[in-house]
């Protein structure tokens, strides 16, 4: 069985993928955990966001609106953060810049969202329809597995509107400047697949989410990409039956940050 992340991880570089899923060599990598700690982090921050919003009142200022919804995001980040797991394998620094980082991403959402909401009460709208409109129904982190392609994956949210589904990606990385790396739009189709047959709708697009610049990307799910994901798909399964060794695709930049780079002849640069 496939997943939908090893595929974009064997585009990101084949040997990678050689080495963690041919070798069987698990790296609980301090790369690996800064992504789980966002994702956990973003999860937290709507989680906390939709409660407040419930809060809301329609005699509230736009000042008493801004406290009410920064109420426990700071605590929250802290908790989190400072979690043992993070802390033994995330250094210092790193999780000072990732707190600085999102406690300004976060402020600037809930910004956004204070005027938004104001005009929602305005509008005669309460704090519960204000959620739903703001943060419409999703399924996060939602498993799915099809035996038939031999395909599985865990998409990080599905969301619905007017009866039509979309995969999201959320990724802590940068984009690149136009578009979305091959790597992740090729995750998108992989999870647009297995949609399809979990629930018997035709998916067109996806989304990628790069939370640490609030900017979203959508991927269209075309048929010619649905053909370069068989292709890569059919690459790795032969990778993974016949055991042979694919060709690495080295670059400085992106070997500094392996964490594979060990056990790689590239890894030292
Ligand atoms: S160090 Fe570079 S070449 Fe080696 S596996 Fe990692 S990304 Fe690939």
């Amino acid at each position: 069985m496939i997943s939908a992340s090893s595929i974009s991880e064997f585009l990101y570089c084949p040997l990678k993928a050689y080495l963690k899923y041919v070798q069987g060599y698990e790296i609980s990598s301090e790369t690996y955990l800064i992504g789980k700690l966002t994702h956990e982090l973003f999860r937290g921050f709507n989680e906390i966001t939709i409660r407040n919003l419930w809060s809301l009142d329609p005699t509230m200022t736009l000042n008493e609106i801004s406290s009410q919804l920064w109420d426990d995001v700071p605590s929250l980040i802290k908790k989190i953060i400072y979690k043992k797991d993070y802390r033994d394998i995330i250094d210092g620094e790193t999780v000072k810049e990732i707190y600085e980082t999102l406690e300004d991403q976060f402020k600037l959402d809930a910004f956004q969202l204070v005027f938004k909401s104001r005009k929602m009460l305005n509008m005669g709208m309460s704090g519960d329809e204000i959620a739903d409109i703001l943060f419409p129904p999703a399924m996060v982190e939602f498993w799915m597995e099809s035996r038939s392609l031999g395909l599985r994956g865990k998409v990080d949210r599905i969301e619905i509107e007017d009866g039509a589904y979309f995969p999201v990606k959320i990724i802590t990385g940068t984009p690149p400047v136009k578009g979305v790396w091959k790597s992740h739009a090729m995750q998108l189709v992989a999870y647009a697949i297995l949609m399809e047959e979990t629930f018997q709708k035709e998916i067109r697009v996806g989304f990628v989410d790069y939370v640490l610049v609030g900017e979203r990307k959508p991927v269209m799910i075309s048929q010619e990409m649905r053909e370069e994901f068989y292709n890569t798909f059919n690459e790795m399964e032969s990778m993974m039956l016949e055991g042979y060794v694919p060709e690495a695709t080295p670059s400085g930049k992106k070997c500094k940050k392996c964490e594979y780079r060990e056990f790689c002849e590239y890894g030292d640069g």
